[in-house]
């Protein structure tokens, strides 16, 4: 049995340090600077790992939001004690550079900017390159919530000049849930040693702990999601990679988006904020539109949609991101077309 245990031990460990790897490869055209660390829980733990560790005693997150995972990273700084400062643009805009360059020469304290890549709240996609760029120009730590854009939307930390990427197993790459990573510089990395207010949430020491013991977990080993993992990567690229899936997710947004306009819907973003992950549809114009009966009905086609996570307007979601494809999304248009037949009769 302990012989038994110890091979199936070390054949994790081979897989973590190979989808670390893998990891870093797909995040970064200089991989050599740059690390990976897995993280038990789901994405929301990974993001706070970064923002309790990435930031060490007297330093300022400076939070650029524009929805509820903005909102959420000032919210763990709040918690977690951690000096903040949010620029709130709105449900439905992007994130403004111009006040964050603004802020940034008013408030000399400011040692980080944290920015969500795509908002999952609304679909909107967020200026990152541009964030970056106004932040480094100040000499800041610059931290990405990347969780459902990750595998699904082309992104070069090194090029962008991200130091902490994250985003989980669950979302773009496809695995199923139960942990999350965090691409990092190592350089910066190394540095955060005891900055972390959490004995579990300690990104440096997670980090630690898989370099030394070579893709050892510090606490008991998600094994079943690692697995899976290792076969989503295995499927990603044998979908040709990053930019394959991108071109499969836009096709179905764009797809989803004419379809739903031809029936009457309108988005609430214009095309051009709009990602290929996640639509905001506004609720049709009728009087009798009822979302809850409209869901109901869509689920016993077999199709889950999402409320709306906004207070702007009253809107309803449709993902696309996952084993979808166009047939999907011509299957599902005609299931809302019969809905809507019934809902507005
Ligand atoms: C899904 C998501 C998260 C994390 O959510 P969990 O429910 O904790 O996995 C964080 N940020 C964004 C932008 C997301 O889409």
């Amino acid at each position: 049995m302990k012989g038994q245990f110890d091979l199936v031990a070390t054949q994790i460990r081979v897989l973590v340090q190979s989808i670390r790897s893998r990891l870093v490869q797909m995040a970064s055209s200089q991989p050599e600077a740059y690390t990976t660390v897995l993280m038990q829980g789901s994405g929301t733990f990974c993001v706070e790992s970064v923002i309790g560790s990435a930031i060490p005693r007297g330093g300022k997150l400076l939070v650029l939001a524009n929805g509820a995972y903005g909102k959420r990273m000032a919210q763990m700084a709040e918690v977690l004690g951690i000096a903040t400062v949010v620029l709130d643009a709105g449900e439905t805009n992007p994130v403004e550079v111009v006040v964050l360059r603004a802020k940034l020469q008013e408030d000399v304290a400011i040692t980080h900017v944290a920015v969500v890549h795509v908002e999952t709240t609304t679909g909107m996609v967020n200026p990152i390159a541009e964030v970056a760029q106004v932040a480094k120009q100040f000499g800041k730590t610059v931290i990405v919530d990347a969780m459902s854009s990750f595998g699904g939307v082309p992104i070069d930390v090194a090029a962008l000049d991200i130091d902490y990427l994250i985003s989980s197993a669950n979302k773009c790459i496809q695995g199923v849930p139960g942990f999350g990573f965090i691409v990092a510089r190592t350089q910066l990395l190394q540095s955060c040693k005891g900055n972390a207010r959490s004995l579990s949430l300690d990104l440096y020491d997670q980090w630690a702990t898989m370099e030394e013991g070579e893709g050892k977990w510090r606490f008991t080993s998600p094994t079943h999601t690692v697995r899976a993992f290792d076969q989503a990567l295995q499927e990603l690229e044998e979908e040709g990679g990053v930019p394959s899936r991108y071109e499969r997710y836009t096709r179905n947004q764009k797809t989803l988006v004419a379809g739903m306009e031809r029936l009457g819907f309108r988005t609430l973003l214009p095309q051009q904020l709009q990602s290929p992950i996640i639509t905001s549809f506004l609720y049709p114009e009728s009087p009798v539109f009822s979302f809850e009966s409209f869901y109901a009905r869509m689920k016993s086609e077999g199709f889950v949609i999402y409320p709306g996570k906004i207070t702007a307007a009253p809107t309803f979601r449709i993902g696309n991101i996952g084993d979808v494809h166009l047939a999907d999304i011509e299957r599902l248009l005609q299931g809302v077309e019969v809905q809507l037949f019934w809902e507005t009769k």
